[in-house]
């Protein structure tokens, strides 16, 4: 099944992509990951995202887009893939198209998890690290058993300057501007399926798998 995962920061798309991958048997194929990879392998492409990377610059979609059909065109692909984190505007969803056209391929379905963005606020703004082995606590829902302390390691617990209640709604507002038109670019190709991020993680699932007829 070859399918594309969307939702905000904070949806709980890293979760859901990992039991879909395992269920589907297919690849999670993360932006960030490839570029990684492809970095570090000192490809011709990699080399180009790493010269933007490194000036801070966004990686034009001339690069990313090559990198994808790299990807896409490896063997562990042919039963499908889950594309997290791409596309991300209407033009890189018609480059996509184009190339899955290009390696005889076609999209099965495209799954928009949906969230409230008062609800992510409040999700990510409530968030705690803990600076010494990275576990994650919840203020509200998951709070330490005494405050500033990470129950595992004792360890001290911070907000990481991402999760600061100013950034998380720049990176929702900017977000939802960009995926706006991509949500409604798939919905009238008929490919896209919703489904309630509010829920408890496991009835997410329920509801993809429901969704995606699995
Ligand atoms: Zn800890």
């Amino acid at each position: 099944m070859r399918l594309i995962l969307l939702g905000p920061p904070g949806a709980g798309k890293g979760t859901q992509a990992q039991v879909l991958v395992e269920e589907l048997e297919v690849p999670h194929i993360s932006t960030g990951d490839m570029f990684r990879a492809a970095m570090k392998a000192g490809t011709e492409l990699g080399r180009q995202a790493k010269s933007y990377v490194d000036k801070g610059e966004l990686v034009p979609d001339s690069v990313t887009i090559g990198l994808v059909r790299e990807r896409l065109a490896l063997p562990d692909c042919r039963k499908g893939f889950l594309l997290d984190g791409f596309p991300r505007t209407v033009a890189q969803a018609e480059a996509l198209d184009e190339l899955l056209a290009g390696l005889d391929m076609a999209l099965d379905a495209v799954v928009n998890i949906q969230v409230d963005p008062e609800v992510l606020v409040n999700r990510l703004s409530n968030r705690r690290t803990c600076r010494n082995c990275g576990a994650v606590y919840h203020l509200l829902h998951k709070p330490p058993a005494s405050p500033g302390k990470c129950d595992a390691c004792g360890g001290e617990l911070y907000q990481r300057p991402d999760d600061h209640e100013a950034t998380v709604r720049n990176r929702l507002e900017v977000y939802t501007a960009q995926t706006r038109p991509l949500i409604d670019f798939y919905r009238r190709k008929g490919l896209l399926h919703s489904v309630d991020g509010e829920a408890e993680v496991e009835q997410v699932t329920v509801e993809i798998r429901r969704e995606l007829g699995l």
